[in-house]
């Protein structure tokens, strides 16, 4: 199976797309359209995220296992530490391997419950996304993503203390970083220059997400873990009460703001889509970003 860097080798710019694992039948459905619908669009690579604990993770397992068997895709597995000793998370990475997944995104997770709450490592477990690098990196010839956070992560003191803790998971063998959702060009790009400054050049792909609707917008805040910028809040939130016009400005928005940093040369654009396919084909589309054969 071919890496997730080798695929960004081969494209420039690169799309790729992320999905959720299903919870129930009904979304089974519907993330299935969506696989089939940006296939046609041949993406870098497709990640599927690892839940908080219990079914969601065998989903996981089983819709990756599903988009390297049944697809032309290449799959990314995401991997958390919550919850997990040592042995479970080796029996994991094994699973991976034995379904032909070589591409793991290695994040640390958040406590069940409440992302903010004390992080309690499991008693056999790892404590950083750093040792979950690592020890995918032990476990065979894997291609590891980790994640970055344009405004820092939410509990990093400061920024120059969130640079050193990223820069030494990417040092302790990471390939890529996928950067958490931002609202300006410039956040994702003072994000790459303290990575650079810091003497490393590890390869990072900004996260974006279709603005389609109020909802969309505030999962963006959340996730992000900034406040939402004036001028935005002045072009979408008077549209709130019109669902049309809404959408209309917010996929003008995203298309503005990858735009721009596809100027500033990123490798790639990574989509969180939510299980949805329109509205990122839709960008993807008026960025030019379409293979010949679905123009
Ligand atoms: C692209 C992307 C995909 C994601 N996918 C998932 C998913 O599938 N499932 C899921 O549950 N969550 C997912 N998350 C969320 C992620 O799990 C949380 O944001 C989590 O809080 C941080 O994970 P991390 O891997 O960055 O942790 P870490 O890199 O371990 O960092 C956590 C905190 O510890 C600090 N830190 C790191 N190393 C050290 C050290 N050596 N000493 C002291 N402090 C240190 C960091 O600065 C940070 O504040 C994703 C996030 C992103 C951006």
């Amino acid at each position: 199976m071919t890496s997730v860097v080798e695929r960004l080798r081969s494209r420039n710019p690169a799309v790729s797309v992320e999905f959720m694992p299903p919870r129930d039948d009904e979304d089974e459905r519907r993330l299935w359209r969506a696989i089939r619908e940006l296939e046609a669009l041949d993406p870098a690579f497709v990640s599927v995220t690892y839940g908080a604990g219990g079914s969601s993770r065998d989903r996981t397992i089983s819709t990756t296992s599903r988009v390297a068997q049944e697809t032309t895709l290449t799959p990314m597995a995401h991997l958390t530490a919550v919850n997990h000793s040592v042995a479970e998370l080796r029996n994991v990475i094994g699973w991976y391997a034995a379904i032909g997944v070589r591409n793991v995104l290695a994040v640390r997770g958040d406590p069940p419950g409440d992302p903010m709450g004390e992080w309690i490592a499991h008693p056999q477990g790892l404590t950083y996304a750093e040792e979950l690098v690592a020890l995918v990196r032990s476990l065979g010839d894997f291609c590891v993503g980790v994640a970055a956070f344009p405004y820092g992560h939410p509990r990093s003191a400061d920024l120059d203390t969130d640079t050193r803790h990223l820069v030494s998971k990417l040092r302790a063998g990471a390939d890529f970083a996928i950067a958490q959702l931002f609202f300006h060009p410039d956040d994702f790009l003072r994000l790459r220059d303290r990575v650079a400054a810091a003497g490393c050049d590890t390869t990072l792909l900004p996260g974006v997400m279709p603005l389609t609707t109020p909802r969309t917008l505030a999962k963006t805040v959340e996730l992000s873990g900034a406040e939402l910028p004036r001028e935005l809040a002045a072009r979408l939130e008077p549209l709130a009460g019109d669902a049309k016009a809404f959408r209309a400005a917010g996929i003008d928005l995203v298309t503005e703001l990858c735009d721009r940093l596809l100027a500033e040369g990123v490798p790639g654009l990574h989509f969180y889509t939510f299980n949805r396919s329109k509205a990122t084909k839709e960008v993807i589309g008026r960025l030019g970003l379409l293979p010949a054969h679905v123009r």
